[in-house]
């Protein structure tokens, strides 16, 4: 019978195929009280188990250490390191032993036990990236778990044929060439390895929400991916038929063969559309009417840089700097060289195409582990991030700022700043940006001309232009926090995201003021927020005057088919029409 799930669209497209069952099922644990006498040997256990997984990961960062960035992402890589850094923490180990030791508990029942206690923190946490992480514990402590018990982790099991007849006949594949898609509960970073490898054509999750690390991992591998399906893993049966609409976010199993019909064309169409746009790569992007638009690619590692070149970016337009910062701790962060040698890889990757880097912009949904303060802040988003956080950590700022400057030397650097919106913040910026200078100079280490950005993501920065167009030679608007602040939307928030409103007339007017102020001085502007990559919105943007564009690599043909269709002479009265409504979807629909 046919049935449908929803969750969360994270990766686009369609996939068909049938069912293959990552068993989430906890290891059965056995509850019962020990000896005094096997206290050690009980703790010795855990150890043995946690020493077992240790290796593992280890053996598994060996072996992507041996593949390139398109089979090993850096998001796996990180992940590894979370892992580790959870099966080393005191607070797991060392509750476990407390457990053994004061309440006599068997291994499996204090490791099971302080799993609990840890995880509840996990809830309690305001940030959704860091509860998102209780997903992460309970993946290793089931490794461990599963190792104590002289088991092997689970790996994703060979599809089982069950000799189950389609239910659809005029589905034409073999059987043996039939895509296979991925339920799991939740996919570990072992997982997620063999799942690069390309065995797979879409997957779903039960758990993790849009910044979860499967939905990330969804996006850079630009496949059909479901997360947040809740109860998908326990719903839909091994071999089962199943379609994942990754662009309604939908997942229906069993179809009929009308819908299976139906999602075949579909799915051909999408593949159809992909290879078209394939053709535009060397295209220009300019509109009917001859105007120029530059489609620029926004990257998280330097790695991304030859992937957007690939894409038909002609330079890169948001470097999000945080990604190099993210999964260390506090003394652990990049140092000057490590920056540097980071930066550079980019710049070079690019062919001498520019590279604008952002500084770090962590805080709020991008936390940096093992830097969460003591008190948990209510609203974080309005808290110490970007910026702000640079400028509270002038030697950490410093580092950057002179790493960004020596990678300069290598090819044309733009510099980002994140979250601006008071001019002290800004003359303190100009200060350690020249003090960085200064510092290099004097030690005699070669560095580059920079241009330099502030980004338009705070409405106070969007009513004060005058004050930005003094300081910085251009300027990039931030929709995706510009929104989140002018309508009070968190933008992490799932329960106000149909409040989260790009077309909404406040935001749209100060969008389009910052476009105008732009050209009016002569100075460069452009959109890095999602609305740059959505081709819903090109038209828009074209007719507010906007003339670049920043997006992830895979939206860049997309949009440029919008460029070449667009007459920007018809589009700007229009726009201003648009402008002025205050019903401004009505007029896009359509
Ligand atoms: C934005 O806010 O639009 C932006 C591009 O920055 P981030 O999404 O990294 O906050
Ligand atoms: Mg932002």
């Amino acid at each position: 019978m046919t049935f449908s799930i929803h969750g969360l669209a994270v990766a686009r497209g369609i996939a068909i195929g049938r069912a293959v069952l990552v068993a989430s099922s906890r290891v059965d644990v056995a509850h019962y009280f020990i000896e005094p006498s096997q206290v050690e040997s009980e703790i010795d256990r855990v150890r043995c188990g946690r020493n077992a997984v240790v290796d593992e990961i280890h053996r598994l960062q060996q072996t992507i250490s041996q593949l390139g960035p398109k089979d090993a992402p850096h998001e796996l890589r990180a992940l590894l390191d979370v892992h580790l850094m959870m099966l080393q923490d005191e607070e797991l180990i060392g509750g476990v032993k407390h457990w053994i030791q004061a309440r006599l508990y068997n291994a499996e029942w204090a490791l099971t036990t302080q799993l609990e206690m840890v995880a509840r923190q996990f809830d309690e946490m305001e940030d959704e990236y860091l509860r998102e992480r209780k997903a992460d514990l309970e993946q290793i402590t089931e490794k461990v778990l599963r190792a104590m018990q002289g088991a092997p982790s689970p790996v994703i099991p060979l599809p089982v044929r069950s000799g189950r007849k389609a239910s659809q006949q005029d589905w034409q594949l073999d059987d043996t060439d039939v895509p296979l898609v991925l339920i799991a509960h939740e996919l570990s970073p072992s997982d997620m390895l063999q799942f690069k490898q390309g065995v797979f054509a879409g997957f779903v999750t039960d758990v993790g929400g849009k910044t979860s690390h499967t939905a990330i991992v969804a996006r850079s591998m630009d496949i059909p991916a479901v997360v947040g399906a809740r109860t998908a893993s326990q719903l839909v049966r091994q071999d089962d038929w199943v379609i994942i609409d990754g662009d309604a976010g939908v997942v229906i199993v069993d179809p009929s063969p009308i819908i299976l019909a139906e999602y075949g064309y579909k799915q051909r169409q999408v593949e159809l559309e992909r290879s078209r746009l394939g053709r535009l790569l060397n295209t220009p992007a300019i509109t009917l009417d001859g105007e120029k638009v530059e489609l620029l690619a926004n990257i998280e590692m330097p790695e991304d840089a030859p992937v957007a070149v690939r894409a038909g970016a002609v330079g890169v337009g948001l470097f999000r700097s945080e990604f190099l910062f993210m999964g260390r701790q506090q003394n652990q962060l990049p140092d000057e060289e490590e920056q540097y040698q980071a930066y550079r890889r980019a710049v070079e990757g690019m062919n001498g195409l520019p590279v604008t880097i952002r500084t770090v912009d962590v805080g709020a949904d991008k936390p940096m582990d093992g830097n969460l303060p003591e008190t948990a802040y209510l609203n974080p988003a309005l808290g110490l991030r970007a910026i702000r956080w640079s400028l509270a950590d002038p030697d950490m700022f410093v580092t950057q700022l002179r790493a960004i400057l020596r990678a300069a030397i290598h090819g044309r650097v733009k510099m980002l700043i994140p979250m601006l919106a008071h001019l002290g913040e800004i003359r303190q910026t100009l200060a350690l940006i020249e003090q960085a200078r200064t510092e290099l100079m004097r030690e005699d280490v070669p560095f580059g001309v920079v241009e330099l950005g502030a980004m338009i993501e705070i409405p106070a920065a969007a009513l004060t232009l005058k004050t930005f167009l003094k300081h910085f030679d251009f300027l990039s608007i931030g929709t995706n926090d510009l929104i989140q602040y002018t309508l009070a939307i968190d933008r992490a928030d799932e329960s106000v995201a149909h409040l989260y409103d790009p077309l909404h007339p406040a935001v749209l007017r100060l969008v389009a003021d910052t476009i105008a102020e732009c050209r009016t001085q002569g100075k460069e502007v452009s959109v890095c927020g999602e609305m740059a990559g959505d081709v819903a919105m090109t038209r828009l943007l074209l007719g507010l005057g906007l003339r670049s564009f920043s997006m992830h690599p895979a939206q860049i043909l997309a949009v440029k088919q919008e460029v070449l269709r667009a007459d920007t002479a018809k589009l700007t009265p229009w726009a201003q029409a648009v402008l002025a409504h205050d019903e401004p979807a009505s007029l896009l629909a359509g």
